[in-house]
């Protein structure tokens, strides 16, 4: 049976960037969702729209049937998942037939001890990380990539599909983190590619907006030219995706890389730039668009 606004409510643990766009459209679906985030006021506009506020991730999974997690890094989904100093966390309270779903960006590795772990309790356990941006979560056009179960995926499916266009099932527990990590790879020569193109385009006087334009429409095209060029181009580096967030990205498909014994140096070069813009005053709190103001001194 899958998952219905009548009969199931979904906690929600992480409401920033992403998370907060993504529950918007859960709660758009009629679904009733039980939120948690490290910082309440920034959720304010969340509850005045409706979901409901408990004290922490526990407690959220106590009320919910399905709970969702979408915090920073991994070991904010250790936190979340096993409590701090393992004792509390939502693997303490789970609902009997609950599903945990972590669509934060994560490790393998920890999905899998995650997954393990629910078992061992009688739960179903599910790694989702997203790809799309602040853009994607906010049109509800996410790629949502899973690893774990087929009767749980199945399960979750329409809340997948409120939130997201393109997704799938990839395999056992930490196959949607593989997924992801592929995904970033692609991402890392990519946006250094899309940097230092439009440092040229800049340099040699073209009309930035204009190149963008008809590159844009060309082989070239894609979310890191198409949206994030335009950002760099018009000077706006706020983040819709941290440039923190990325290097851990790039630290944790690093490690997969090496341990798969893989020639990734295009991956390692990305992660050297990302680490030098975050060395630079503000850098690490900047978009990944940010990248272009490292090539443009
Ligand atoms: P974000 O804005 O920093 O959101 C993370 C939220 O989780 C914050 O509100 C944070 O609270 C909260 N949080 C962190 N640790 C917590 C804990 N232990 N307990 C409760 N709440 C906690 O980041 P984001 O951009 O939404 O990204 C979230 C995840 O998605 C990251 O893993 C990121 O790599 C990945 N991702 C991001 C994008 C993107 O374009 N932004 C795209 C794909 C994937 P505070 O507000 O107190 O910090």
């Amino acid at each position: 049976m899958t998952v219905t606004p009548g009969n199931h409510a979904v906690g929600f643990v992480g409401l920033g960037i992403m998370g907060k766009s993504m529950a918007r459209h859960l709660m758009a679906a009629g679904f009733t969702v039980n939120a948690y985030t490290r910082t309440r006021a920034k959720i304010e506009d969340l509850l005045s729209e409706g979901a409901v506020w408990k004290d922490d991730p526990a407690a959220v999974a106590a009320d919910s049937d399905v709970v969702i997690t979408m915090v920073g890094y991994p070991h904010d989904v250790e936190d979340v998942y096993f409590g701090k100093d393992g004792d509390g966390g939502i693997l303490s309270t789970a609902k009997a037939g609950a599903v945990l779903v972590d669509m934060t960006t994560s490790s393998p590795s920890l999905a899998q001890r995650i997954a393990a772990a629910a078992e061992a309790k009688g739960l179903k356990a599910l790694d989702a990380p997203v790809s799309g941006g602040d853009v994607g979560a906010r049109n509800g056009t996410l790629a949502i990539m899973v690893g774990g179960d087929q009767e749980a995926f199945d399960h979750v499916l329409p809340l997948f599909e409120a939130m997201g266009k393109s997704i799938a099932l990839l395999g056992p527990a930490g196959a949607g983190q593989h997924t992801k990590m592929v995904n970033q790879t692609v991402i890392a020569g990519t946006i250094m590619g899309v940097a230092e193109a439009l440092v040229y385009a800049k340099k040699a006087g073209l009309d930035c907006k204009k190149v963008l334009d008809v590159i844009g429409g060309g082989a070239a095209g894609g979310f890191q030219l198409n949206v994030l060029g335009a950002r760099m181009v018009d000077g706006d580096f706020d983040p819709g995706f941290f440039v923190h967030h990325f290097i851990k990205d790039l630290g944790i498909a690093e490690t997969e890389a090496d341990g798969l014994g893989l020639d990734a140096r295009a991956l390692k070069l990305a992660k050297s730039q990302f680490e030098r813009l975050a060395q630079e005053p503000g850098g690490k709190e900047l978009g990944t668009q940010g990248l272009f103001t490292l090539y443009d001194k």
